[in-house]
């Protein structure tokens, strides 16, 4: 397919949608050369919540006429708000409030690592996005002293320069994982399962799987590659043991992170994975993923991250390990509404993912597999198609990513202010502050 001589770059194109759309307003749906905003997202993203996002990725902000904390799907985090304090017990002044969280409460040889806010990036593997969109979000991660993952397909040179904030996956294909990049890695994160796709592992079609990608997953071009489900080394709690004696032997500082989808033991699991050796249980909720994972599973197989929170802290505190270990929720975490909402369910932080892709322009499309082009996405981003990498440019997308956690860290800090909290800690487990909003609309 013939890519147009003459292409506006993607952030001149967004910066003219939210443009246009903040001069118009959004109930007129004026949405001039770009159509209806009725034909962009669901319910989960509905078009305002993605052109609010593209609006804090531009300015930084958060935007006063469009609703940047909830979606519309009529469940879960957007069934909950939060019961705030009258504005004489707000924290008098919301910069003050400390959002940083530590991962390492076992108190063991490890290191102690402190992340300044409560949020690290998910794993998008090297094939399944750009290297640009990689090093944009490893960029940004050190911006903020937090991590990103590398998912799994490999650690490209480049982002050596900021190993420092950069997590190594070890999953179910071992692709990519070699002992220098465990070595390099502060966070050496098992990936057991995935939400979005529970039971059905990792596939990259061929079509992504370029020149580049295939040599660093030790392949061959433009053949499919598929990480399998499970772990055929790791069936009980010691098997997972082993797994963590072969990273401590390689690199003995780094902490240890298990993913794990949400099946209805998932608490049992988290237990195991505490006495197996892990410092962060990090759950999986059903409604992460990109575009590239099947809706069936996505929507029909793991529990949603706001039933199996509740559900695993409960079980880790009745277990006496709660304070040991570090619970981190993803899957469907979209905005800093959500991210307050799952600590108080009982997270200690949240992992982002398609968030920070929207922020770097993301339509929600769900052509990320490879669309009708077999190129990948079309924006750029979740694509190794070398002439369509090159819409996302690094600095541009460090740009976004920055202003987004800019205005997702304000609305974070407005929160924790408004329910008379200092420190984001104090809000773990406190589901008391939340209220069902059923019938309220
Ligand atoms: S815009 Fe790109 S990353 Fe977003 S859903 Fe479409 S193909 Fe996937």
């Amino acid at each position: 397919m013939a890519i147009s001589k003459d292409p506006v770059k993607p952030s001149d194109t967004l910066i003219h949608k939210t443009t246009n759309l903040m001069q118009n307003g959004l109930n007129s749906h004026a949405f001039g050369e770009y159509g209806s905003p009725n034909a962009l997202g669901d319910a989960r993203w509905t078009d305002e919540l993605i052109l609010a996002t593209w609006y804090m990725a531009e300015t930084g902000k958060v935007p006063d006429d469009l609703n940047y904390k909830t979606g519309k799907s009529g469940g879960g985090f957007d069934r909950l708000d939060f019961k705030f304090r009258s504005e004489s017990e707000w924290v008098a002044d919301p910069e003050s409030i400390v959002t940083s969280i530590p991962l390492n409460r076992r108190n063991d040889h490890r290191k102690q690592l402190t992340p300044s806010i409560p949020i690290y990036g998910g794993g998008m593997s090297y094939g399944s996005v750009s290297v640009n969109v990689m090093m944009a979000r490893a960029k940004n991660a050190e911006k903020w002293n937090t991590y990103m993952s590398t998912g799994e397909g490999g650690y490209p040179l480049d982002l050596y320069a900021h190993k420092d904030h950069v997590i190594t996956q070890v999953a179910t294909g071992y692709f990519g994982v070699e002992e220098k990049t465990i070595q390099a890695a502060p966070i050496v994160e098992f990936k057991y399962a995935q939400g979005a796709k529970p039971g059905l592992g990792g596939h990259l079609l061929a079509s992504k799987a370029g020149e580049e990608v295939a040599k660093m997953r030790g392949s061959v071009p433009f053949v499919s590659l598929f990480s399998p489900f499970p772990f055929h080394s790791t069936y009980s709690v010691e098997d997972h043991s082993k797994h963590i004696d072969w990273i401590e032997t390689v690199n003995p500082d780094a902490l240890i992170a298990v993913k794990v989808s949400t099946p209805h033991d998932v608490d049992m699991v988290a237990v195991g994975s505490y006495y197996a050796g892990a410092h962060i249980i990090h759950l999986d909720g059903s409604y992460g993923g990109t575009g590239a994972a099947p809706e069936i599973a996505k929507k029909n197989i793991a529990m949603p991250i706001e039933l199996a929170l509740p559900k695993v802290h409960k079980f880790l505190i009745k277990e006496g390990v709660r304070d040991k270990i570090t619970l981190i929720a993803s899957g469907g975490v979209r905005t800093a509404d959500d991210i307050a909402k799952a600590i108080a369910l009982g997270a200690d932080g949240v992992v982002l993912g398609t968030s920070d892709l929207v922020a770097m322009g993301c339509t929600r499309c769900g052509n990320c597999e490879g669309g009708p082009s077999g190129r990948g996405c079309p924006w750029g981003l979740t694509t190794t198609d070398v002439e369509l990498q090159e819409w996302v440019q690094q600095d541009w997308a460090v740009e976004r990513l920055d202003n987004y956690y800019t205005a997702v860290m304000w609305r974070l800090k407005d929160i924790l202010s408004k329910l008379g909290l200092n420190d984001v800690k104090e809000l773990v487990g406190r589901t008391d502050l939340l209220r069902y909003t059923a019938g309220e609309d």
